[in-house]
C-alpha cells in the first residue's frame, strides 16, 4: 500500500461498531472490566487508550515500524527514551542538533551521568565511541545547518559494536524518510511538527520495529507518564490524513524559494538539501523520496537578518515548524539559545543565520514577503 494511502485510512483497528469513518475521541481515562481477571484489552489510558492507540498504529506502519508510543511532546519522547540508559553510559550524538535536545543532554542527561561526544560525520562519529557507549543518536538533516547524515552507514556502525541507533526524523517525516528501512532501532518525532501540521498541537513519538525495544519504552511510557492525550492524539491522527499532499506542496515552494534566494545580493549563503550544490544532496537522493519544507539561509549582514525578521508579515517570526504557517526563526536567540557561543559560532549558527519553515501559503506571496523585508 503506498504511504499517501496509510496516511488517510491510518491502521485498520476499528474500536466500534458504528462504522465511524473518523477514529472516536475515547474521552476515558478509565475502563471498566467486564468480570475478574477480563478485560476489554483497555484498562487506564496512561497505559493504553483507544485514540492513541490508533495514532500509534498508524506512525508504525508509516515508518515500516511494528510499534510506536505516543508522548505529550517530542521533548517527552526524548526523556523516555533516555531512560534506556544508566550513569556511567556514553552516547554520541551529532554536533548540530535540535536546541531542546541539546538542551536535555546537555543539563539533565549529563547531571545523572549519561556523558556525550559530539561529532557530524561518519568518521567522527565512529571515533568517538567509546567502550561505555550505549548508542548513537543522529538527526538527518540536522537543525538549524541542514546537515545530511548517511543513515545505513551510521546503523552499520552502530550495529557492529552492539549499539543502538536513535534517528530523529521530524524534519523529512516518513512521507519521505524511513529511517527503520536503514536500520534504525528507534526513530523520534516531535509531532509537534509536520505530522501534526497546524501549528496547534504538542506531540512527540517513538517508533521501534524491535519488540524487546518496544515492551522497555512502552513500560518507560506508563511508568513516568507524559503519554498524548485522546484529544490531541485525535488531532495528529487528523494531520497525518493530509501529509502527503502537504510534504509535496511544501517542498515545491521550499525548492522555488531556495533557488530565489541563492540568487539574492544580501545572501551570503543557502542551506536547503534540495539544492544540487549541498553537500548532502546526493545521500539526500539515496535515502529520502523527497528534500522538505526546511531552508537555512545566512545574510551577509546581521541587521538585514534582524529588519527580515521584524518586517516579515504574511511569515510570522515564531518558533517552531513544519505546520500551515510559513514560520521564521532566529536560532541563535530562539532554539540554540542554551548553546554556549564559541560552540554556536563554530556550527555557523551566528548572527545572521535564519530558518525558514516553509507553508502552505502561495509561494508567490511568500517570495513578495521575504523580499519586502529584506531589503
Ligand atoms: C521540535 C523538535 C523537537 C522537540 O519536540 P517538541 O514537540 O517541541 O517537544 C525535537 N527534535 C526536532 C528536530 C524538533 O524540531
Amino acid at each position: 500500500m503506498d504511504i499517501s494511502t496509510i496516511c488517510v485510512h491510518g491502521c485498520d483497528k476499528r474500536y466500534d461498531s458504528t462504522g465511524a469513518v473518523a477514529v472516536p475521541i475515547y474521552a476515558s481515562a478509565t475502563f471498566a472490566h467486564p468480570g475478574v481477571g477480563r478485560s476489554t484489552g483497555f484498562d487506564y489510558s496512561r497505559s493504553l487508550n483507544p485514540t492513541r492507540e490508533h495514532l500509534e498504529r498508524t506512525i508504525a506502519a508509516l515508518e515500516g515500524g511494528t510499534q510506536a508510543i505516543a508522548f505529550s511532546s517530542g521533548m517527552a519522547a526524548v526523556s523516555a527514551f533516555m531512560e534506556l540508559f544508566a550513569p556511567g553510559d556514553h552516547i554520541v550524538a551529532p554536533d548540530d542538533l535540535y536546541g531542546g535536545t541539546y538542551r536535555l543532554f546537555a543539563q539533565i542527561s549529563q547531571k545523572n551521568g549519561v556523558n556525550f561526544s559530539h561529532a557530524n560525520t561518519l568518521d567522527g562519529i565512529e571515533k568517538s565511541i567509546r567502550p561505555n557507549t550505549k548508542a548513537v543518536f543522529i538527526e538527518t538533516p540536522t537543525n538549524p545547518m541542514m546537515q545530511v547524515i548517511d543513515i545505513a552507514a551510521a546503523a552499520r556502525i552502530a550495529h557492529d559494536r552492539g549499539l543502538l541507533l536513535i534517528v530523529d526524523n521530524t524534519f523529512l517525516t516518513p512521507y519521505f524518510q524511513r529511517p527503520i528501512t536503514f536500520g534504525a532501532d528507534i526513530v523520534l518525532h516531535s509531532g509537534t511538527k509536520y505530522l501534526g501540521g497546524h501549528n496547534d498541537t504538542l506531540a512527540g513519538m517513538l517508533v521501534t520495529s524491535d519488540s524487546g525495544l518496544y515492551e522497555r519504552l512502552s513500560f518507560i511510557a506508563k511508568t513516568t507518564g507524559a503519554c498524548l492525550s485522546p484529544f490531541d492524539s485525535f488531532l495528529i491522527v487528523r494531520g497525518i490524513k493530509t501529509l502527503a499532499v502537504r510534504m509535496d506542496r511544501m517542498q515545491e515552494s521550499a525548492i522555488a524559494i531556495a533557488r530565489w534566494l541563492t540568487a539574492q545580493t544580501a545572501i551570503d549563503k543557502v542551506h536547503y538539501i534540495g539544492l544540487p550544490e549541498h553537500s548532502g544532496y546526493e545521500i539526500s537522493r539515496r535515502q529520502a523520496s523527497g528534500f522538505g519544507g526546511m531552508i537555512s539561509f545566512s545574510l551577509k549582514n546581521s541587521e538585514t537578518a534582524v529588519k527580515t525578521l521584524e518586517r516579515v508579515k504574511i511569515i510570522k517570526y515564531a518558533e517552531s515548524l513544519g505546520g500551515t504557517e510559513s514560520l521564521i526563526t532566529y536560532p541563535m536567540l530562539q532554539t540554540h539559545a542554551d548553546m554556549p557561543e564559541e560552540e554556536r559560532n563554530a556550527r555557523g549558527i551566528n548572527a545572521g543565520l535564519l530558518r525558514l519553515s516553509v507553508g502552505l501559503e502561495s509561494v508567490d506571496d511568500l517570495i513578495a514577503d521575504l523580499e519586502q523585508a529584506m531589503q
